[in-house]
């Protein structure tokens, strides 16, 4: 009789989104008339810029020919698109990653899920709280993170990092040592960031203590201050201590298209092997590569008419973090993110739970946020809103939350 993986069964049901879904349509049923504006949402709303559609246009033409035709891709991605990525995120940055270090991919989710198989199950790993789901659940999934306790909502192997105002939500160096540190930055769900310095305390410790640093960059392109790191590279250090996850998701829209991409500089090693031979391993056995089409289109988002069409896109939707933040603001909310990220993140007034705030904001400004405590025990007494939408439904969800 076959067995199942019986680590999936400890996975506690996420019921945050499904959840969010029934109330909504809850509420819709019984109050056919309101107009719903959903700010709850991780995707963007945005097309594809013209510069990207003419790239795939002109990849699948050159599908339809025998002479320019492409089947299976390289395992670890196109050298047109490796090389784009290397000059235009590292070398431009004065960072050193060399194009066979960066693997593309169909996401930067299925990287971050995905990356862990090469690491010994006895690995601690090391969260900050609130967390992007992914890197938690996957871990359970290999057996990683010891028994869940339902009425702390934390696991008895992962060392959690809470991230919360007290802190500026910047996680602090852990007391216990893990093996394993996920980061990302700027963060989802808090919209906060950390400057290169702050990251550089972090890439210290990692090389003291022998950690890996995970570091999950999906959302550099909001970043709008100076100080702020835009790759762990450019820390003194990082080399022998970090991987590096990016998606072309945030920045160009790709969430339905797919590409994203992950660094592992050959001088990351435990004792003499390199991690970058074994993802390479794992990528050529069960991997065949992110398609041509989708990898010329990631090729023009770094063409100087797709680096303009892009920085509008996200200028878009950084006007909508503006607009949520300063209406916020001016409501009394006390709220942090939306600067360097599209994510606002605000405290909910006097003693209301993450849960009861959403069912206010629905009930009295028909607007669907995400509950910050569904990211983690510290996200508790917090509420995330995205930038996401369109600008229309964003201003008007602002006038409905100032009059409520
Ligand atoms: C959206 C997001 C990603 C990107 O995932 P893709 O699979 O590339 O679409 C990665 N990490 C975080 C934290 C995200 O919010």
């Amino acid at each position: 009789m076959f067995k199942i993986n019986e680590n999936y069964l400890k996975l506690p049901g996420s019921y945050l989104f499904s959840t969010i879904a029934k109330k909504v349509n809850e509420f819709q049923a019984a109050n056919p008339e309101k107009s719903v504006i959903r700010l709850g949402i991780g995707d963007v709303t945005q097309p594809l810029a013209p510069v990207i559609i003419d790239a795939l246009h002109g990849a699948v033409d050159e599908m339809g020919k025998a002479e320019t035709f492409h089947g299976y891709a390289p395992d670890l991605g196109y050298e047109f698109l490796r090389t784009a990525i290397a000059k235009n995120d590292y070398a431009d940055r004065g960072c050193d990653i060399a194009a066979d270090e960066i693997f593309v991919s169909d996401g930067a989710k299925c990287d971050s899920g995905n990356i862990q198989e090469i690491f010994s199950v006895d690995n601690k790993i090391a969260v900050c709280d609130p967390v992007y789901p992914v890197y938690v659940d996957t871990n359970v999934m290999a057996g990683r993170t010891g028994t869940y306790d339902s009425k702390t909502e934390m696991w008895s192997d992962v060392i959690y990092m809470p991230c919360t105002a007290e802190n500026n939500f910047a996680p602090e160096l852990p007391k216990e040592t893990p093996d394993m540190i996920y980061l990302c930055f700027p963060n989802n769900p808090t919209g906060a960031t950390i400057t290169k310095d702050q990251l550089q305390v972090w890439v210290d410790y990692a090389n003291k203590v022998g950690a890996v640093i995970i570091y999950d960059a999906a959302y550099e392109a909001y970043i709008s201050e100076p100080d702020v790191p835009h790759t762990i590279f450019e820390c003194e250090g990082a080399r022998t201590c970090a991987i590096e996850l990016k998606s072309f998701s945030k920045n160009a829209g790709f969430t339905g298209t797919r590409l994203g991409y992950t660094v592992i500089p050959k001088d990351l090693k435990c004792g003499d092997v390199m991690l970058h031979s074994l993802w390479a391993r794992r990528h050529g056995t069960k991997y065949n590569g992110a398609p041509y089409i989708q990898q010329r289109a990631g090729e023009a988002v770094y063409s100087p008419e797709g680096k303009e069409q892009l920085a509008k896109q996200v200028a878009y939707y950084m006007n909508n973090a503006k607009v949520i933040k300063e209406g916020l603001q001016e409501a009394g909310y006390t709220v942090s993110g939306g600067v360097n990220a599209p994510y606002i993140w605000l405290k909910t007034p006097g003693t209301m739970t993450s849960w009861e705030f959403f069912d206010y904001l629905l009930a009295n400004a028909n607007v669907v946020g995400t509950p910050g405590s569904g990211f983690g025990p510290s996200g508790e007494g917090y509420f995330r809103l995205t930038a996401f939408g369109t600008y229309e439904n964003t201003v008007a969800a602002l006038e409905r939350i100032k009059k409520m």
